[in-house]
């Protein structure tokens, strides 16, 4: 392998092709992919800083029929620890986010057969109707074609309904590894397949909405398939540009029906350099803290990645999986500033919003993370008696009296 001419290359701007990104994932050593790979972060972001959003992941129902084999967070329909926030749960942890400084709600949830599409349009109204300014980085692929499917309409117009709502970006969740072998064996092509997850996200971005790109690798997927993932995230970014970053992480083993063992730091690093090489027409690339810790997230600004995510104030889903790193703004500050950078507080469209918050403003220190509920809460929302379920637990649930969330 000439590492020389693959240099140049690159450095001229040339595009990998899916076998020169093979070898160079397989073959180059680790180093050289982290020169290469920041040496396109500095190309692309010439100004030394490195950004983060203050947002809460909120997962508004741990419900879900989909039962993908790698998740520890969901509970089938009826379990006694299944719940859904109510709407005044939501607005305020929405409340709290603001006073962090938190400028939008990553809204994502299991794939729940009580919800339809009016509950998600009335929440995003109702959020909108109390914060204007507040955004909804809300819906992964996924659950638009599980609403979609349950309300037997074309996911363009799922969609447009919920912009209409409300709706400011996608995230873009549920894309595990895009090709049907491997989702076929992580039992999640049924609920969207490589395809499917890919129209969802070219129809929102024709729509006018920007998401992002997600990859989780370390299950059954072969090298060549984690670059066709990659691929074809590229080709759709090369159709409509809508994609406004690209994030990976390995698959978290603890409680789930998968079972195995994690991938290394080195295969994170490395994992994310090769997605700097492939993803040339891709702007930002997230480091994937909550997964691999502080350090190897620091780490990975020397290897491609511009921006610190989201500073956590709230996480269920890889805490369910065994994982459970929180990092406030100050943390997240002090690792980009030690790493030689600047940090800056951005919106969902990577624009630049100013300095850390904390400096200017008098935020409590948050070392431990929220979580959805408080362990045992099994409260329903009253909002829900409104709308019709259609699994026979739902449907006996929202016949009797229900306690009230406080
Ligand atoms: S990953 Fe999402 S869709 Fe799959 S079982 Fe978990 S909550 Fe459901």
């Amino acid at each position: 392998m000439n590492l020389t001419a693959f240099e140049e290359r690159i450095n001229a701007g040339g595009r990998l092709n899916a076998d020169e990104a093979l070898q160079l994932y397989r073959r180059a050593p680790t180093y050289w992919l982290g020169r290469m790979a920041d040496a396109i972060r500095e190309r692309k972001h010439p100004e030394g800083q490195v950004t983060y959003i203050i947002d809460r992941n909120v997962n508004y129902t741990n419900v879900c029929v989909a039962r993908c084999n790698f998740c520890a967070f969901y509970r089938e329909v009826g379990h006694r620890d299944g719940y859904v926030l109510g709407f005044d749960e939501i607005f305020k942890k929405i409340e709290e986010t603001r006073a962090l400084g938190g400028v939008q709600l990553l809204l994502q949830g299991g794939h729940n057969p009580d919800l339809p599409l009016q509950w998600y349009e009335d929440l995003f109204r109702a959020v909108k109707q109390k914060f204007p300014d507040f955004k909804l980085h809300a819906l992964s692929p996924p659950e638009v074609m599980h609403i979609s499917r349950m309300s037997k309409l074309p996911v363009p117009e799922v969609i447009k309904r919920l912009i209409a709502a409300g709706l400011d970006s996608i995230p873009g969740g549920g894309a595990e590894i895009l090709v049907d072998r491997v989702r076929k064996l992580l039992n999640c092509y049924s609920k969207a397949s490589a395809d499917e997850w890919l129209d969802v996200m070219r129809h929102a971005h024709r729509a006018g909405l920007r998401t992002t790109a997600t990859m989780m690798y370390g299950t059954v997927e072969t090298d060549e398939e984690r670059l066709e993932h990659m691929l074809r995230l590229r080709a759709l970014q090369d159709e409509t540009g809508g994609f406004t970053a690209f994030i990976t992480w390995s698959y978290q083993p603890e409680h789930t029906e998968r079972g195995g063992h994690e991938a290394t730091g080195i295969e994170y690093l490395r994992t994310l350099a090769i997605a700097r090489l492939v993803l040339d027409n891709f702007d930002n690339l997230q480091a994937s803290w909550v997964t691999q810790g502080g350090k190897v997230g620091q780490l990975s600004l020397a290897f491609g990645a511009n921006d610190m995510g989201s500073v956590m104030i709230e996480e269920n889903v890889v805490r369910a999986a065994g994982a459970s790193y929180c990092m406030d703004e100050v943390e997240i500050v002090r690792n980009v500033e030690d790493a030689g950078f600047v940090a800056k507080r951005r919106n969902m469209h990577y624009e630049i919003l100013g300095d850390p918050f904390f400096r200017d403003h008098d935020v409590q220190r948050m070392l431990e993370l929220s979580t959805a509920r408080e362990a045992g809460d099994t409260s329903v929302p009253v909002e829900l008696m409104n709308y019709p379920a259609r699994s026979a637990a739902g449907k006996k649930q929202r016949t009797r009296p229900i306690s009230p969330v406080s």
